[in-house]
């Protein structure tokens, strides 16, 4: 392994400062669950870093807070904090649903949302619950702050829309309305420390009446990115959620990816996971928009 700097700022000024000083030679560090593995794996990989930036230390990365309009989480808050927090498990079950799947409880003390979010792999656990929870990203950089929705963020394998010299900040999600339910879950062959062969992240909102007012759909293994499923939800709008209605967005999401064949599953394992994920997810989600639990 090459010689690699390390240092642990205190604010988001010094840490961008870091990054932008290094061009592209620096990486931020949160848990290290992705980035340490695969530095370790491919110690001779272009992009490695020359320098580490450990964000864990900084205030705004840490940060969990219930503000008046949701709840905002820092990037670099590890998972076990965030299960463990009743008040999340309570208001946003369906976050907890990714945040208690990353890995094992040793890698959960480590992995972050936000580092799960940067890694931006097909398969990220998080990343279908981020969307379908309608969260913002909050990224610092030189200029300033800016922010971007969760599915917006991803733009390829390992690919995000932060430059270098930017940090992700913190994800901020919106309080859920009334009759709101989310739901995420995915296949993988052993019961744990598996990649997803498919995840699939639902949220619904139930009127007063009981119809779907408003659904989303994002599935994770499918494509290059974690992707929004727009058609599939579309149908849902408007309808009371019946078993056919269910199905029948189910069989659209199956129609509508075009997934990869590679080790972990053949093209027409995935359509066949992405319609049964898709109606499982929903059924739950429907059922905790009634107040239910799973
Ligand atoms: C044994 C094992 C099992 C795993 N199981 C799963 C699983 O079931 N599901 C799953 O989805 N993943 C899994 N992973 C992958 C990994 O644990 C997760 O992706 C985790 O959420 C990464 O978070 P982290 O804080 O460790 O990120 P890090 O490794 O610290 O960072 C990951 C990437 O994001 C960048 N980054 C991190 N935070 C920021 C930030 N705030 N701003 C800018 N860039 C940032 C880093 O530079 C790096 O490129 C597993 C990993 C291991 C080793």
């Amino acid at each position: 392994m090459k010689w690699i700097d390390y240092t642990s700022p205190a604010s988001i000024d010094e840490a961008i400062s870091i990054l932008a000083g290094q061009k592209g030679k620096a990486k931020s560090l949160a848990g290290g669950t992705d980035l340490i593995v695969q530095m370790r794996a491919a110690p001779q990989r272009l992009n490695n870093p020359d320098i580490i930036v450990d964000i864990k230390s900084i205030p705004e990365l840490n940060q969990i807070k219930f503000g008046g309009n949701g709840l905002t989480i820092g990037a670099a808050v590890p998972c076990y904090k965030i299960y463990r927090d009743s008040k999340i498990a309570t208001t946003y079950p369906g976050l907890i649903d990714s945040a208690s799947i990353i890995g094992g409880t040793q890698i959960q003390g480590r992995a972050s949302l936000g580092g799960n979010l940067c890694n931006a792999a097909p398969s990220g656990d998080s990343i279908p619950s981020l969307i379908v929870h309608n969260v913002t990203c909050t990224i610092a950089g030189p200029k300033g702050e800016r922010t971007v929705s969760a599915e917006e963020f991803c733009t390829g394998p390992g690919k995000t829309i932060l430059n270098s010299d930017e940090i992700l900040v913190s994800l901020h999600f919106p309080t859920p309305p009334k009759g709101f339910g989310a739901r995420y879950i995915r296949f993988i062959p052993r019961n744990e420390m598996d990649i997803a062969v498919v995840g699939a992240g639902v949220s619904v909102v139930l009127n007063q009446s009981g119809k779907i007012a408003n659904a989303k759909i994002a599935l994770a293994s499918v494509a290059p990115t974690p992707i929004v499923i727009g058609d599939a939800a579309d149908c849902l709008i408007g309808q009371e959620p019946t078993e056919s209605v269910v199905n029948n967005a189910g069989q659209i999401a199956r129609n509508s990816i075009k997934p990869i064949t590679d080790m972990r599953g053949t093209v027409e394992f995935r359509q066949q996971l992405s319609d049964v994920l898709t109606r499982r997810a929903l059924n739950d989600a429907i059922t905790r928009a009634k107040g239910g639990t799973l």
